[in-house]
């Protein structure tokens, strides 16, 4: 059973849609305010968003860029305004589709359908793109500029764990846990070790790394600069 997340101030819509989806076999989750909204898709992982744009908390617009930079989950954007339209498409957010208030609750679980249906039938992402390097999730591949650039399997893990969510911010022991499968603490140095051979075969300038930037005090992330692409 696929789950739809309602972020949505208006108390009467939110009853009204959660009711004909329900009818229509999904499980329900809803939100009121932007900020507790994108914490709920974050603990829940929903199948799709239905997201309003204009919310208390956190305006929609930032909720649909705080999900896009974690995630593909499919978001329709709910708008009051036509003139607005226009505008959300030229932002690139990501949403999958737009629909303007008022509408029919049938309608939008007919949307709900539909874009499932085309994100199911999508083959999941194999390729990263960073700039000027590319990474193949699946032949384990990394190139920058065209040029192959050699990875053992542990620093392939490692930079495809970091890649895949850039700007975000890695504790030491959940890179180790993503790259070796181990998480003891004390293993620390171990990732920075890693890390170190990382940089030395993939930055131009190791000393001045430009994709794997270090958190003082908690990590290493993968430069937000670096906004991918993901192919299939
Ligand atoms: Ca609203």
């Amino acid at each position: 059973m696929s789950t739809i997340l309602i972020i949505e101030d208006e108390a009467e819509l939110v009853r009204v849609l959660r009711s004909y989806l329900e009818q229509g076999g999904f499980n329900v989750l809803t939100a009121y305010r932007g900020d507790s909204g994108f914490s709920t898709w974050e603990h829940k992982q929903p199948d799709l968003v239905i997201l309003d744009l204009n919310l208390p908390g956190m305006d929609g617009l930032e909720v649909a860029r705080k999900i896009r930079r974690h995630g593909d989950t499919p978001i329709i954007m709910v708008t009051a305004r036509v003139d607005e339209t226009d505008r959300l498409i030229g932002l690139e957010l990501g949403a999958d589709d737009y629909i303007i208030k008022p509408f029919s609750p049938r309608e939008v679980v007919a949307r709900v359908r539909a874009v499932l249906r085309r994100a199911g039938s999508q083959p999941t992402a194999s390729i990263l793109r960073a700039a000027d390097l590319e990474i193949d999730l699946e032949a384990h591949t990394v190139t920058r500029s065209s040029t192959s650039i050699e990875l053992t399997p542990t620093e392939f893990n490692l930079l495809a764990a970091m890649a895949a969510q850039p700007g975000r911010a890695f504790k030491r022991i959940q890179l180790q846990e993503a790259a070796l499968g181990t998480a003891y603490e004390g293993y620390d140095r171990t990732v920075d070790a890693h890390v170190k051979n990382l940089r030395a075969k993939l930055e131009v300038n190791p000393k001045k790394p430009r994709y794997i930037e270090t958190v003082f005090g908690i990590g290493y992330r993968f430069s937000k600069n670096y906004q991918h692409e993901r192919q299939s």
